[in-house]
This record gives C-alpha cells, sequence and structure tokens, in this order.
C-alpha cells in the first residue's frame, strides 16, 4: 500500500537549494524571475458574452486588470483571446479556481519574466486543450 504522504516527501537536495548536479534550483533564488502571471482566456467570436462573464466571476472574486476582448487572434494567440494579469502571490488561488470555473473555456496561463520566447513555450499552463501558438514574433 502507498505511503499516503509518499508523493509529498520533501526532497533535501531540493530543499538545500541547488539541484546534485550543482544546478541551482528556483527555490534558492532570494527573489522570484517571475514578475505576474497571464491568464489568456480563449474564445470563439460567439463565445465573447459567456468569456465576459467568466472573466466577470473571477474578478468579482478578486479584483484583477482584465484587458481588451479582442475577437481575432492578436500577439500570438490563435483564437478571440483576453488578458489577466494575476500578480505571483494570487496565481495559485486563480489557478484553483480557474481549474473548476473556466466554464468550458481553453485558459492560456503562462509566468512573465521577460523572456517572452520562453514565457510562450516552457513556463506555460494550460487549462484545457493547448492550441498552437504563433511563437515568430518571439525570435
Ligand atoms: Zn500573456
Amino acid at each position: 500500500m502507498r505511503e499516503k504522504r509518499g508523493l509529498y516527501r520533501p526532497n533535501p537536495e531540493l530543499e538545500g537549494g541547488a539541484l546534485a548536479n550543482g544546478r541551482h534550483y528556483i527555490g534558492s533564488m532570494s527573489k522570484s524571475p517571475i514578475r505576474d502571471f497571464h491568464a489568456h482566456l480563449y474564445y470563439d467570436p460567439g463565445e465573447v458574452d459567456h468569456a465576459r462573464a467568466v472573466a466577470a466571476a473571477l474578478t468579482e472574486r478578486w479584483p484583477l486588470p482584465v484587458g481588451h476582448f479582442h475577437l481575432r487572434p492578436v500577439g500570438p494567440h490563435p483564437r478571440g483571446s483576453v488578458q489577466i494579469t494575476v500578480p505571483v502571490e494570487r496565481f495559485g488561488d486563480v489557478a484553483q479556481w480557474l481549474a473548476i470555473n473556466r466554464g468550458g473555456l481553453t485558459v492560456f496561463a503562462h509566468a512573465s519574466t521577460g523572456d517572452d520566447l520562453a514565457d510562450h513555450t516552457n513556463h506555460v499552463i494550460w487549462f484545457g486543450p493547448s492550441e498552437p501558438l504563433s511563437l515568430g514574433m518571439f525570435s
């Protein structure tokens, strides 16, 4: 029988702030490289009112900056989208909320570190199926 807490046992090599091979774990940094997170709600043009309702429910819970509701692809985003900017310290709450309240919308979330290509490739969290982004602008 699997020990219940086994999955969450602290890894002493990580707790010390360095991996075994000498590379430093991000937790050892005194300041996170993440400025904030973006949560981009994706929708088709006919779903924009639904997306507005999801965004309104989220920002009723936590007052967060909501961008323009684009009906067409903009930037790297393949469909209509709206950007919600989430402070680092609030992202855990927002991620949990989105996990069960996204109303069927796909949400593309990513860290913002200033490295746009990495932020849109490696630093991503999808709620719902992932979609291809237009990354050419970042190279
Ligand atoms: Zn973004």
